[in-house]
C-alpha cells in the first residue's frame, strides 16, 4: 500500500479513535483490488483499505448529502471539485458543514476506472504508475479535468499533498483541521502551498481551446451543436442522479412529471434546458455528469462553460465562500435588467 495514504488512513484512524467523527467516507479498495469504491467508515479495520490514487468514481459529497446525517460528525477525504459540491450543498442545506471534517487531497486530474489496472498518480506534469514516473499522458486525464483551475481543496480543514508513491506532506487549513491533526498526532505544519500557476494556466489554456470552438459558431450554429446533442440523449438520468448539485429529492424533471414523459426519444429538450438553469450557476465540473453519460454527450462541457460565462456577470465562484449565496437564488428582475439578461 502506498505511504501516502498510510499518512491519511493515519490521520482517518486519529479521528475515529479520538471520537472527533463517528465515520469517515473514503475511496477504499474493493473486493478485488483494481476496484475503488466509496465507504463509511466506521470499523478501524477497514482504515487500511484507504486509497488516495487518481481516481474518481462518484461524488463523495453527494454521498454525504444523501446518506450522511446532519447531526452526526462525519469525516470525508476528498478532492477539490468535491469540496466545492460540498460547500455548495451546505448552501442548500443539504450538508452540515460544521460537523463535517473534510481531508482534502490535491488532485491534478484524474482517470478514469477502466483506463488502468495499476497504482495511478497523476501530478502537475508526470504520472506515476506501479511506481514508475512518466511524462503526463493528456490523453488518459479525464477531459474535465484538464480544464480545472482549482487543484489544492483550500475549503478543506486538512490538506494533503501527495508527493509520490512514498509519501505525502499534511498541512492544516483551519483550527478544525488542527483538532484533526493533534488527533492523528501529527504535528501541525504550516508549510508553504503548492504552486499552482501552471496548471491553472493549463486549465485556462484548455478551456479557451475547448470554449472558444463553439463560442466562434454563430448563435444558430451553436444552438444548432447543442440541439443535435441533446437528441442523443436516452434519458437515463444517469447525469442528473451522480451530478452533486442535483440534491432535489422531488426532481420536477422526473418520468411522468409535468414536464417530461416516460419513455419517448428523442427526449424532451426541457429536461436539458431545465438541468441548465438549475445548477449552470452553482457547476463545480466535477465532471460526473459526463463520465456517466452512456451517449457521449458533453455534458459537463456545456454546464462549465455557461458556468464561466454567469461567474464574471455575477461574481460568483461556486464552493468557496460559504456566505455567498448562488445567483438563482437571489437574482432580482432589476438584477437581470443591469446585466442585459432581460429587459424592461
Ligand atoms: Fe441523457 Fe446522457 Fe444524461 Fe443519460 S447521462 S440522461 S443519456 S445526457
Amino acid at each position: 500500500m502506498a505511504k501516502c495514504s498510510v499518512e491519511v488512513q493515519n490521520i482517518v484512524r486519529g479521528m475515529l479513535q479520538s471520537g472527533l467523527v463517528e465515520e469517515v467516507l473514503a475511496f477504499v479498495s474493493g473486493l478485488h483490488e483494481s476496484d475503488i469504491v466509496p465507504q463509511f467508515i466506521a470499523d478501524v479495520k477497514d482504515i487500511e483499505r484507504i486509497v488516495t490514487l487518481s481516481y474518481y468514481p462518484c461524488s463523495l459529497a453527494k454521498l454525504v448529502a444523501e446518506y450522511g446525517e446532519m447531526g452526526k460528525k462525519i469525516g470525508m477525504v476528498a478532492r477539490s471539485c468535491d469540496v466545492r459540491a460540498a460547500v455548495e450543498l451546505a448552501k442548500r442545506q443539504q450538508i452540515n458543514l460544521d460537523n463535517l471534517y473534510v481531508i482534502g487531497i490535491e488532485c491534478y486530474g484524474v482517470v478514469t476506472t477502466g483506463d488502468s489496472k495499476g497504482k495511478v498518480y497523476v501530478f502537475p506534469e508526470e504520472m506515476e504508475i506501479d511506481g514508475k514516473r512518466k511524462p503526463l499522458d493528456r490523453d488518459a486525464i479525464a477531459p474535465h479535468c484538464l480544464r480545472c483551475e482549482y487543484p489544492i481543496a483550500t475549503m478543506a480543514d486538512v490538506n494533503c499533498r501527495i508527493e509520490s508513491d512514498e509519501g505525502c506532506s499534511v498541512t492544516a487549513n483551519t483550527d478544525k483541521g488542527k483538532t484533526i491533526l493533534a488527533a492523528a498526532k501529527i504535528s501541525v505544519q504550516e508549510g508553504p502551498q503548492s504552486d499552482v500557476s501552471k496548471v491553472k494556466e493549463r486549465a485556462l489554456n484548455q478551456q479557451a481551446a475547448e470554449f472558444n470552438e463553439l463560442k466562434n459558431m454563430n448563435p444558430k450554429e451553436r444552438l444548432n451543436y447543442w440541439l443535435a446533442q441533446f437528441d442523443k440523449c436516452i434519458k437515463c438520468y444517469g447525469c442528473r442522479n451522480a451530478c452533486p448539485i442535483c440534491y432535489c429529492k422531488d426532481c420536477y424533471l422526473g418520468p411522468d412529471k409535468a414536464l417530461v414523459q416516460r419513455g419517448g426519444l428523442p427526449p424532451e429538450r426541457i429536461f436539458h434546458i431545465g438541468r441548465l438553469l438549475h445548477i449552470g450557476d452553482s457547476c463545480v465540473d466535477c465532471g460526473q455528469c459526463e463520465t456517466t453519460c452512456p451517449m457521449g454527450i458533453p455534458v459537463s462541457k456545456l454546464y462549465h462553460m455557461l458556468y464561466k460565462e454567469l461567474s464574471p456577470i455575477f461574481d460568483y465562484e461556486a464552493g468557496f465562500d460559504l456566505e455567498s449565496l448562488p445567483p438563482v437564488s437571489t437574482i432580482s428582475t432589476k438584477d437581470l435588467t443591469n446585466t442585459g439578461v432581460c429587459f424592461d
